[in-house]
């Protein structure tokens, strides 16, 4: 064997997940999980039920066809025009993927070629930097910063160059519970549509906005034929080992995107397809009881948080809250995230490690609120301790 490293150099430095990487660090030191974000309470029993009784029945357990199954494609486009107005052709212009995660890397896949740029929001979601990597593209940031994170709209239009060929946006955004008003939404539209970018826009906290409302963005002006959206059951209803996720756009984006698709998983999730697909027609109830819960749980931790000491960057969206550690004396989020499982018993997220520069989130920390009252409850008291 030559010296040459074994992983090629695009994926150079992506190493583990940080998720990964503190659910593990979790279980080893038996701290409350506010690390990775997955709900600690399963989503709808009848859902649940839906998912055993396509199992029995036989439903999903060979291979589905390939852009999904037909059921949950038709459930997918009413949802769009339930909540949106929108319109899609459940044959044409409707993808199941296997989550968001293989939706976003098959539209990287799909839509770039080597050099191209992809603007994103950064902090960025872990997968985009891998899947842009992956596909041969380079990545620019477009920096959301403290205290509200608002997308700087002079600087996106300076980013834009003539190798610009995508936008990858992410709203309401992970890790800042940044959600994009109907203005800036409509700005970000004009330049895609003023410098003929594509965009795809990554909406799985769609029905988690606790302030103002998600505008999807294929919905503006000049947009529904440059983009692809993607989301996911994951967050809607609770269920994030699923993995079923699902694109929506013209049906040539659509085409590209399930050209990639295709040859990463084929297919996946057979049974939950149907579950997925009566999930989705559940009533208002189910999406607003959603929404409430966790704004109280918000609301819960973000308080508590407060009180630990923390200066606190209450999201208008996500179930994740952005916390500032330099008050308790801290600078180094890194650092602070690993001495947090014994010094306090709670694992959070480094929210630099989402930054090209790490300096630009050196003090923040993520921590997610998808979880039990009793467990937040009990994280904000042990918190309490680092200062103390
Ligand atoms: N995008 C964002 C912004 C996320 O936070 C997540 C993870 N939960 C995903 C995509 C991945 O979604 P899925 O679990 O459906 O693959
Ligand atoms: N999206 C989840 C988060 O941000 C993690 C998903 C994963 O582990 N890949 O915490």
């Amino acid at each position: 064997m030559t010296a040459r490293p074994l992983l090629n150099r695009r994926l150079d430095g992506l190493g583990t997940t940080i998720f990964a990487q503190m659910t593990a660090l979790a279980q080893r030191t038996g701290a409350i999980n506010l690390g990775q974000g997955f709900p600690d309470t399963d989503g709808p029993q009848e859902v649940r039920e839906a998912a055993v009784r396509a199992l029995r029945e036989g439903r999903g357990n060979q291979y589905p066809p390939g852009p999904g199954v037909p059921e949950l494609r038709t459930a997918v486009a009413e949802h769009q025009r339930r909540f949106y107005g929108l319109d899609f052709d459940p044959d044409t212009q409707v993808l199941v993927t296997m989550g968001a995660t293989e939706a976003v890397a098959a539209a990287m896949l799909a839509l770039l070629e080597r050099d191209d740029e992809v603007i994103a929001f950064e902090p960025y979601y872990d997968s985009y930097t891998a899947c842009i990597a992956m596909a041969g593209a380079r990545r620019v940031p477009l920096t959301l910063r403290a205290p509200d994170f608002r997308p700087d709209l002079d600087a996106l239009r300076e980013a834009i160059t003539p190798r610009t060929r995508l936008l990858l946006l992410n709203s309401p955004h992970n890790p800042t519970g940044m959600v994009l008003t109907r203005d800036e939404a409509a700005s970000i539209a004009e330049l895609a549509v003023a410098h003929d970018l594509l965009v795809v826009t990554d909406e799985v906290y769609e029905h988690l906005v606790f302030e103002g409302e998600h505008h999807p963005l294929i919905s503006l002006p000049g947009m529904r034929d440059r983009t692809v959206s993607i989301s996911s059951a994951g967050k809607t209803f609770s269920f994030t080992g699923w993995k079923v996720g699902w694109v929506t756009g013209s049906a040539p984006l659509v085409a590209a995107v399930r050209t990639a698709k295709q040859y990463l998983t084929f297919v996946g999730s057979g049974p939950f397809q149907y579950a997925v697909a009566e999930a989705l027609r559940l009533p208002d109830s189910h999406y607003t009881g959603l929404r409430e819960d966790l704004r109280a749980k918000r609301d819960l931790l973000s308080t508590g948080l407060e009180q630990a000491g923390f200066t606190v960057h209450r999201p208008q969206g996500t179930y994740f809250v952005t916390a500032d550690i330099r008050p308790l004396g801290e600078e180094d989020g890194a650092a602070f995230c690993l001495a947090l499982p014994q010094r306090c018993g709670v694992v959070a997220v480094p929210t630099s490690v989402f930054y090209d520069d790490p300096e630009g989130g050196r003090s923040l920390v993520r921590f997610a609120f998808c979880k039990q009252d009793s467990v937040l409850n009990e994280a904000v008291k042990r918190l309490g301790r680092w200062g103390a």
